[in-house]
């Protein structure tokens, strides 16, 4: 696959746009689109998908009990607890990449009724054996899915993956969403604090996986091109958001290795140490960046125009 042009408006940038442009490395740029202000990442050059999910980041691996899962947990009854909110009874909830099940296995003990996307082999299987899910591996670009329309759709951390996102979720509502469904989407916020500061190195950067770079203006319009309007937004997580902000800390003092790798894979005393004695203020600092708008995620809650609110 290449990425020659902006994935949301499909200009093609100009050499200018090149060269003014974040270079990360010889074959990829991640450039700010003249045309729509997108800002994404570009690379000429033929890259295999399957090579750069190889990379450990994204090994599976079943931390089911550690305190990871738990405050990945906590973090996705918060979501829970805003679907029902909105509906009381008889949901039913499609996570479009739903990874190893971990959300959807919290909307099934609510008494949900729910079903996953997932193309990663590994991960579906994970959420089929440890949580018995209904996931579908298929490769998913438009139509409707088994058992459609349901009462809410939810997608982490996936749209900055995605060469057409408008194009996809717009796809995915329209055939799949109840008229007055709510839709929750989260990505990595561009213009979150530990981003600016981190610049480069920026935990959530991850090129070249993630394609597009959104603020709060880009997943707006994302949302909006599906005919869909917030009607709630949030910046905090933990699990993404304070760890981002957590490495953002780590690099201004000077660590330059891969937090997610070390932790997953080796007890280093030293990074466990100094992990200690940074975490407090980054939670302060994560915290308080969020009130301003500039914590490391956007959580989007958004519904179907038709359906009003007095959002
Ligand atoms: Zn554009």
């Amino acid at each position: 696959m290449k990425q020659e042009k902006c994935p949301m408006c499909e200009n093609k940038p100009s050499r200018a746009e090149l060269q003014n442009g974040m270079k990360i490395s010889e074959s990829f740029t991640i450039v700010d689109c003249d045309a729509c202000g997108h800002r994404y990442t570009f690379f000429g050059d033929d890259v295999s998908e399957e090579e750069i999910y190889q990379d450990e980041r994204y090994k599976v691996i079943d931390n089911r009990n550690s305190v990871f899962d738990r405050l990945l947990s906590f973090e996705y009854k918060r979501v829970v607890n805003e679907i029902v909110k909105r509906y009381h009874s008889d949901i039913s909830v499609l996570d479009f990449g739903s990874g190893k099940g971990k959300f959807l296995s919290l909307c099934k003990a609510a008494g949900f009724s729910t079903k996953g996307v997932e193309t990663s082999l590994p991960r579906a299987n994970f959420a089929r054996k440890h949580y018995h899910l209904e996931i579908d591996s298929d490769y998913y670009s438009k139509g409707t899915l088994d058992r459609a329309p349901f009462t809410a759709i939810t997608s982490f951390h996936v749209l900055e993956h995605l060469s057409k996102p408008k194009e996809l979720l717009a796809n995915l509502v329209r055939d799949n969403l109840t008229p007055d469904g709510l839709v929750v989407i989260e990505v990595p916020n561009m213009d979150s604090w530990q981003s600016i500061w981190a610049g480069k190195s920026w935990l959530q950067l991850d090129v070249p996986r993630h394609i597009n770079h959104f603020n709060k203006s880009s997943i707006i319009s994302v949302v909006g091109a599906a005919g869909l309007r917030p009607t709630k937004i949030s910046y905090f997580s933990f699990h993404v958001g304070l760890l981002g902000m957590l490495r953002t800390c780590l690099g201004l003092v000077g660590y330059k290795g891969d937090i997610i790798y070390t932790l997953k894979n080796k007890k280093s005393l030293p990074l466990y140490l100094l992990i200690a004695l940074l975490l407090p203020l980054s939670t302060v600092l994560e915290l308080i960046a969020s009130l301003f708008g500039k914590g490391g995620i956007i959580r989007i809650y958004a519904s179907a125009i038709a359906a009003g609110g007095n959002a």
